[in-house]
């Protein structure tokens, strides 16, 4: 079975993000690192292409300045191969842009029977790509899997809700989107860190994929970021004294927000 995941590559979320004045989005300068949701996503498809017996593990990435060290990361995991789309006319990619760029990339890897992503990303939460990918592509999308499971030409998921989990399946080909906590993501071993540095990475253009520049980057985008804040400072929390009634308090306080 050959599964293509999808891995965003992004700023190093231990440094503060900046956000550039003039376009109000993320600065990407300098070396990205592996969005850590898609670790579970890796770690998802090395785990069905073993129980499946056999098959490729695909990283498909959309990132600036050609960057590399996310997917040398995953390839360390022991995903086999990587296509990569770098290019100028990326710059001001919407959700949906990006969405077109990486069904395209997913078209080009060619014979994929899943695509796994994460729900969200860790820089841009939106949430949106993977039903995208999924709809460019013409598959069914599976969401919030917080188990999968392949067999017979489908893919069946148990779907997280807030009671519990729904059970549903789809055939294959399809798009499914896994939570953090899926599976437990493996360290990379030495040895795999260094077979990395030799897997292949199919870097392409815009062009290469069949897209055009003004259907991508800012031209294309639908999206505008009209305003940006600064979020407000954190407040100082509530400070419970405990005279034998504090548990009280904090159940009250839990229910509030909705939690119990
Ligand atoms: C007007 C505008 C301009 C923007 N300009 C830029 C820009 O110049 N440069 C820039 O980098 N971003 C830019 N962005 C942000 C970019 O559009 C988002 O990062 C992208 O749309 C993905 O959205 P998300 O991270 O919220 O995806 P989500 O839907 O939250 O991601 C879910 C999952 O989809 C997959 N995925 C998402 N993005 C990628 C990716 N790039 N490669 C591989 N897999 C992926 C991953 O599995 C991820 O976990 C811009 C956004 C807007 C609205």
């Amino acid at each position: 079975m050959n599964i293509a995941v999808c891995v965003k590559q992004i700023p190093d979320p231990a440094t503060p993000g900046e956000l550039d004045a003039e376009s109000k989005t993320l600065k990407r300068e300098g070396k990205l690192i592996l969005d850590e949701s898609d670790s579970y996503g890796v770690e998802m498809a090395l785990q069905l292409a073993d129980a499946a017996g056999g098959g490729e593990v695909t990283l498909v990435s959309m990132a600036p300045n050609n960057e590399v060290s996310g997917l040398r990361t995953a390839l360390a995991m022991g995903a086999a191969k990587a296509i990569l789309v770098s290019d100028e006319a990326l710059v001001g990619s919407d959700s949906l842009s990006t969405a077109k760029v990486l069904a395209k990339a997913i078209e080009r890897v060619g014979g994929i029977d899943l695509v796994l992503t994460a729900t969200e990303s860790t820089d841009g939460y939106s949430g949106t790509i993977p039903g995208q990918v999924a709809e460019l592509l013409g598959w069914p999308s599976l969401t919030f899997a917080k188990h999968v499971e392949i067999a017979d030409g489908k893919a069946k998921i148990q779907r997280q809700t807030e009671a519990g989990y729904d059970v549903v399946e789809a055939s294959l080909p399809a798009v499914v989107s896994v939570t953090a906590g899926v599976v437990e993501p493996r360290y990379p071993s030495f040895k795999g860190i260094m077979a990395a540095k030799n897997k292949p990475v199919d870097e392409v253009k815009v062009a290469d994929l069949g897209l055009t520049a003004d259907q991508v980057g800012w031209a294309g985008a639908r999206q505008k970021i009209t305003n940006i804040e600064a979020a407000p400072a954190r407040e100082a929390g509530e400070k419970v004294e405990d005279d034998g009634t504090a548990h009280e308090r904090v159940v009250e306080f839990l229910e509030q927000l909705k939690v119990i």
